[in-house]
């Protein structure tokens, strides 16, 4: 199989603990660029932190931003139709707090100082993830993820994500609907290969021919994602370090 293009999650599958790109994913890119394979990232990232990535790790000019809302493309950015306002969002978040009866904060209610606690980003960084426009982090009391998904389902249009610090409340889009904006916009063409490490990589990787599930860092593949991809291999190592070594088997089946 010719593989067209490589499409991946960032934080905990390309990218390193810390959003570092290491040496072997680098290395990787590079010999993807030289085959002439784009690699397309899909990220819960905003549109802002996406086009800084692009540009840093030279990845060219195509990915999709907060998990499905939107793609950014050489012609500019196309929006899901499933996505909700900001303002839209925060009722909902009020409504899932009675809903609840639990506490829920917005990230927009966090000091900056507890922001960067949390995230362990610097001022800028910060300042990149808060221009958010179809999605909202948040906290909420620890163990209470069932009584959250209950309350969301009596939400129509709005979805509900665990991602590895916050949860997120955006329109009912995942990163499988940027996929779906890509293929119809002709960004990207099949076959694909799909990179990721988290369950809300599962709607995109469950659309790609080949599936690679990046385990976490106590070496095992989150078991929701693994359910949800039956078919999805395990990468040998986490992070960057896997990305490299799955993307070199798939090189070196590709040339066989
Ligand atoms: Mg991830």
């Amino acid at each position: 199989m010719r593989l067209a293009a490589v499409l991946t999650d960032l934080d905990g599958t390309l990218l390193d603990h810390g959003g570092l790109l290491g040496p072997e994913a680098r290395g990787a890119i590079e010999e993807l660029r030289r085959r002439g394979i784009p690699v397309v990232p899909l990220t819960s990232k905003t549109e802002v932190e996406l086009r800084d990535l692009l540009a840093e790790l030279d990845l060219g000019m195509i990915g999709g931003f907060e998990n499905g809302a939107g793609i950014v493309g050489p012609a500019g950015v196309v929006v899901s139709d499933r996505v909700l306002d900001i303002e839209t969002l925060h009722a909902h978040l009020e409504e899932l707090s009675v809903l609840t009866g639990l506490p829920l904060r917005p990230v927009s209610a966090l000091s900056p100082t507890e922001l960067r606690r949390i995230t362990g980003l610097p001022r800028t960084g910060i300042a990149a993830m808060l221009a958010r426009r179809f999605g909202i982090p948040f906290l909420a009391p620890g163990g209470t993820g069932n009584e959250l998904v209950l309350a969301v389902a009596r939400l129509p249009g709005v979805r509900l994500t665990r991602g590895g610090l916050f949860w997120h409340l955006s329109g009912d889009h995942g990163k499988e609907d940027a996929l779906g904006l890509l293929l119809r916009t002709g960004l990207v063409e099949r076959p694909l290969a799909g990179l990721g490490d988290a369950p809300n990589d599962a709607g995109f990787l469950a659309e790609c021919d080949v599936a690679v599930l990046l385990p976490g860092p106590s070496g095992t593949v989150d078991p929701a994602l693994a359910a949800a991809v039956p078919a999805g291999r395990s990468a040998p190592f986490p992070a960057g370090r896997g990305w490299a070594a799955a993307v070199s088997a798939l090189l070196r089946e590709e040339s066989r």
